[in-house]
């Protein structure tokens, strides 16, 4: 059921800021502006199921901050989706945005609801039936949504279009992660995943590890998880486990990634890499479950599924000495000192999945210009941009001794707050 803890995912968010916010040069009453989203809109979507039968949805629109230009965000179709889910994603989308650099601010939105139960034809009237009910608080200079968990690219087709007719003109820089065929950025399916693997290959640069001598588990084989494990395994990280929503795949010699991707491919389900008959003993592996993943004897892991997954409960057991978030929000604020203080380097979501939101500001530039790139120009823009920022995260933890996660907070908390000052805060008048 929705919002059961009100306001408990954001208050978590926000412990991250205050921390964040004693190493940052920022007005207090910056950090003070910071705390609260900017406008949040709740809607009734209703739609007309092939049944005949009337359904109403609940869906969200959040736009936390828009200092440094128009709020960017995705769209989530869950059943947890939730106010309070969408406000803290949205913070998370604040201080992404502006830790790599994109001129925008962040936003989120979501339904509540179990996409798998709708027909094809049930969710494009759902999904044209968002955008009827938020069309005048999005926009390309005003908020610019995104695919995020169980959206994808044929839904944002559908509500560009949605918006298109409703403005009376196209309108293909409202919305990104679109099909290529309309206007979609080469590059951007791989996006995050690609962004995640340039991340962590130059903090294992900084650190002098080599991919031979490090194992990995990955939580999550879908968009994200499926991408960095197969760009880790053909750099020669060994990839030891994988999971989905149904369990998970153990070898502890490494998998054959590309094995794995095509048996998920072939049948739409990893539970066919489960599967005992001849086929799937190519792929020779345990069965795990998705805990066990988690507290794995491993050097890397790297959660891409959903928020929480580590918490104050399973935080003791976890074994790895690298964390990347590649799902946003997959270690809650209680876990993360638990980790800290048992030596392990937790590499944040709003640096390591940065990818996926910067290709699609070059989704939105091509589609303001006209002009589109090859795929070769979006990977180096990607490579060179997201390096840069995660080099100067790793400055930063060295130079104030704090976390990943603080340094990242830092590194967004800077330019959000010259931002807020520049436009004038109570101190700018005063002074
Ligand atoms: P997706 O729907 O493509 O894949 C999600 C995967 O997680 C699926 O394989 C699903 O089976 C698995 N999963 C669900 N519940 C699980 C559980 N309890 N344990 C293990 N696996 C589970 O979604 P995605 O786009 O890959 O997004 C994954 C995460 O990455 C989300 O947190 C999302 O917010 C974040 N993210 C995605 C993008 C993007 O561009 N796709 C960008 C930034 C962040």
């Amino acid at each position: 059921m929705p919002n059961t803890k009100p306001q408990a995912l954001l208050t978590d968010a926000s412990r991250r800021l205050e921390k964040a916010a004693q190493h940052a040069p920022i007005s207090a009453d910056a950090t003070e502006r910071l705390r609260f989203p900017k406008a949040s809109l709740k809607v009734a979507i209703p739609v007309r199921l092939d049944s005949g039968e009337l359904r109403v949805f609940e869906g969200y629109r959040v736009r936390y901050d828009d200092t440094r230009g128009p709020t960017k965000g995705g769209i989530r179709f869950h059943p947890n989706v939730s106010l309070d889910e969408v406000q803290s994603l949205a913070f998370w989308m604040t201080f992404k945005c502006a830790a790599v650099n994109l001129p925008f601010g962040g936003a989120k939105g979501g339904i509540t609801l179990n996409p798998k139960e709708l027909s094809k034809f049930e969710l494009e009237r759902l999904s044209r039936g968002y955008i009827d009910a938020i069309a005048a608080f999005i926009g390309p200079d005003l908020d610019i949504p995104a695919p995020d968990v169980y959206t994808n690219a044929m839904i944002m087709g559908w509500m560009m279009d949605q918006y298109s007719i409703i403005k009376g003109k196209k309108s293909p820089a409202v919305i990104t992660g679109k099909p290529v065929s309309m206007g979609g950025s080469l590059g951007r399916d791989t996006a995050t995943g690609t962004g995640a693997f340039f991340v962590l290959q130059t903090m294992m640069n900084k650190l002098g590890k080599a991919p031979a001598d490090l194992s990995v588990a990955v939580q999550g084989f879908g968009n994200a998880g499926s991408v960095i494990a197969r760009l880790l395994f053909e750099a020669g990280y060994k990839v030891v486990a994988v999971s989905d929503s149904k369990g998970g795949i153990y070898n502890k010699t490494g998998l054959n990634i590309p094995d794995v991707q095509q048996f998920k491919q072939t049948n739409h389900t990893m539970k066919a890499v489960y599967c005992h008959d001849s086929v799937c003993s190519i792929v020779e592996h345990e069965t795990i479950t998705n805990e066990e993943l988690l507290t794995l004897d491993v050097d890397i892991l790297i959660p891409a599924a959903l928020e929480n997954q580590i918490t104050a409960k399973n935080a003791d057991a976890v074994q790895a000495k690298y964390i990347f978030e590649v799902a946003n929000g997959p270690v809650s604020a209680d876990a993360d000192e638990i980790l800290e203080k048992k030596g392990i380097s937790l590499f944040p979501d709003i640096l390591v999945n940065a990818g996926g939101v910067m290709v699609s500001h070059f989704e939105w530039v091509q589609n303001r210009s006209g002009l589109y790139w090859k795929l070769d120009r979006v990977q180096d823009e990607l490579r060179s941009r997201i390096t840069i920022e995660a080099e100067t995260v790793y400055a930063i933890a060295q130079k104030h001794s704090v976390s990943f996660r603080t340094a990242a907070y830092i590194h967004a908390l800077s330019r959000l707050g010259e931002a807020l000052n520049d436009r004038g805060t109570r101190d700018y008048y005063i002074s």
